[in-house]
């Protein structure tokens, strides 16, 4: 009877320490699901594409994988503006230098603002491999992402975001905007090459950032 007594008391305690464990289960993934959708919207958030600047990758028929092609702006923010155009200036000429400078215009009165340019998110338009190359002259703190059809540059970053030989796909955080190398302020030098008959060959990025009525 007293041994009976025992198994019953025994018998009821693990009972609560198991219903107090499942009552922490469940208050602990209450708590992980509003963290796991957070950051799913701000994963979003991050491949939204930009606004003013918007990017469509051409189709180019079967198999044809649409990543490897730059699309779209590397800045993804609608109030980014062109300071130095293709062609000219310090991009000229366009087969060596070809490339666009581009800031952000964080108070809309159309010139851009250095101080919402400073360290402000740089993405890479395609997949391709990274090549990082630190303090180089002119193009300071560059970042080459490179697959067998499409290489972009972006140049003059504040910082790297990514590890040399990492590979990354188009949206991805490469780094971040700066004024390193041959630069007068905090711009994004965006250059765009095709491999092209055994050689890059330099396009304008405008033709694969703005895509108007596709
Ligand atoms: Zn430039």
């Amino acid at each position: 009877m007293r041994n009976i007594a025992i198994i019953l008391i025994i018998a009821l305690a693990a009972f609560v320490l198991l219903g107090m464990a499942n009552s922490n289960r469940r208050v602990l993934s209450g708590w992980r699901g509003p963290v796991g959708a957070g950051e799913a919207s701000v994963a979003n958030a991050a491949a939204a594409p930009a606004q003013a600047l918007v990017g469509v990758a051409q189709p180019q028929g079967r198999g044809f994988d649409a990543a490897l092609v730059p699309s779209g702006n590397p800045l993804r923010a609608a109030h980014t503006v062109i300071t130095q155009g293709y062609g000219v200036g310090t991009h000229a000429p366009a087969s060596v230098w070809g490339a666009i400078d581009l800031a952000l215009d964080s108070d809309g009165d159309g010139k851009a603002d250095p101080e919402g340019t400073w360290n402000q998110p740089v993405y890479a338009t395609h997949a391709g491999r990274v090549t990082l190359t630190r303090e180089s002259w002119p193009a300071g703190n560059h970042i080459w992402v490179t697959n067998e059809q499409y290489r972009t540059g972006y140049a003059h970053l504040a910082g790297f975001a990514v590890s040399d030989g990492q590979w990354v796909n188009p949206g991805d955080l490469i780094g971040y905007i700066g004024s390193t190398g041959m630069s007068s302020g905090p711009h994004l030098d965006y250059q765009v090459w095709v491999w092209r008959d055994g050689r890059w060959v330099n396009q304008n990025p405008l033709d694969y950032i703005q895509r108007m009525g596709e």
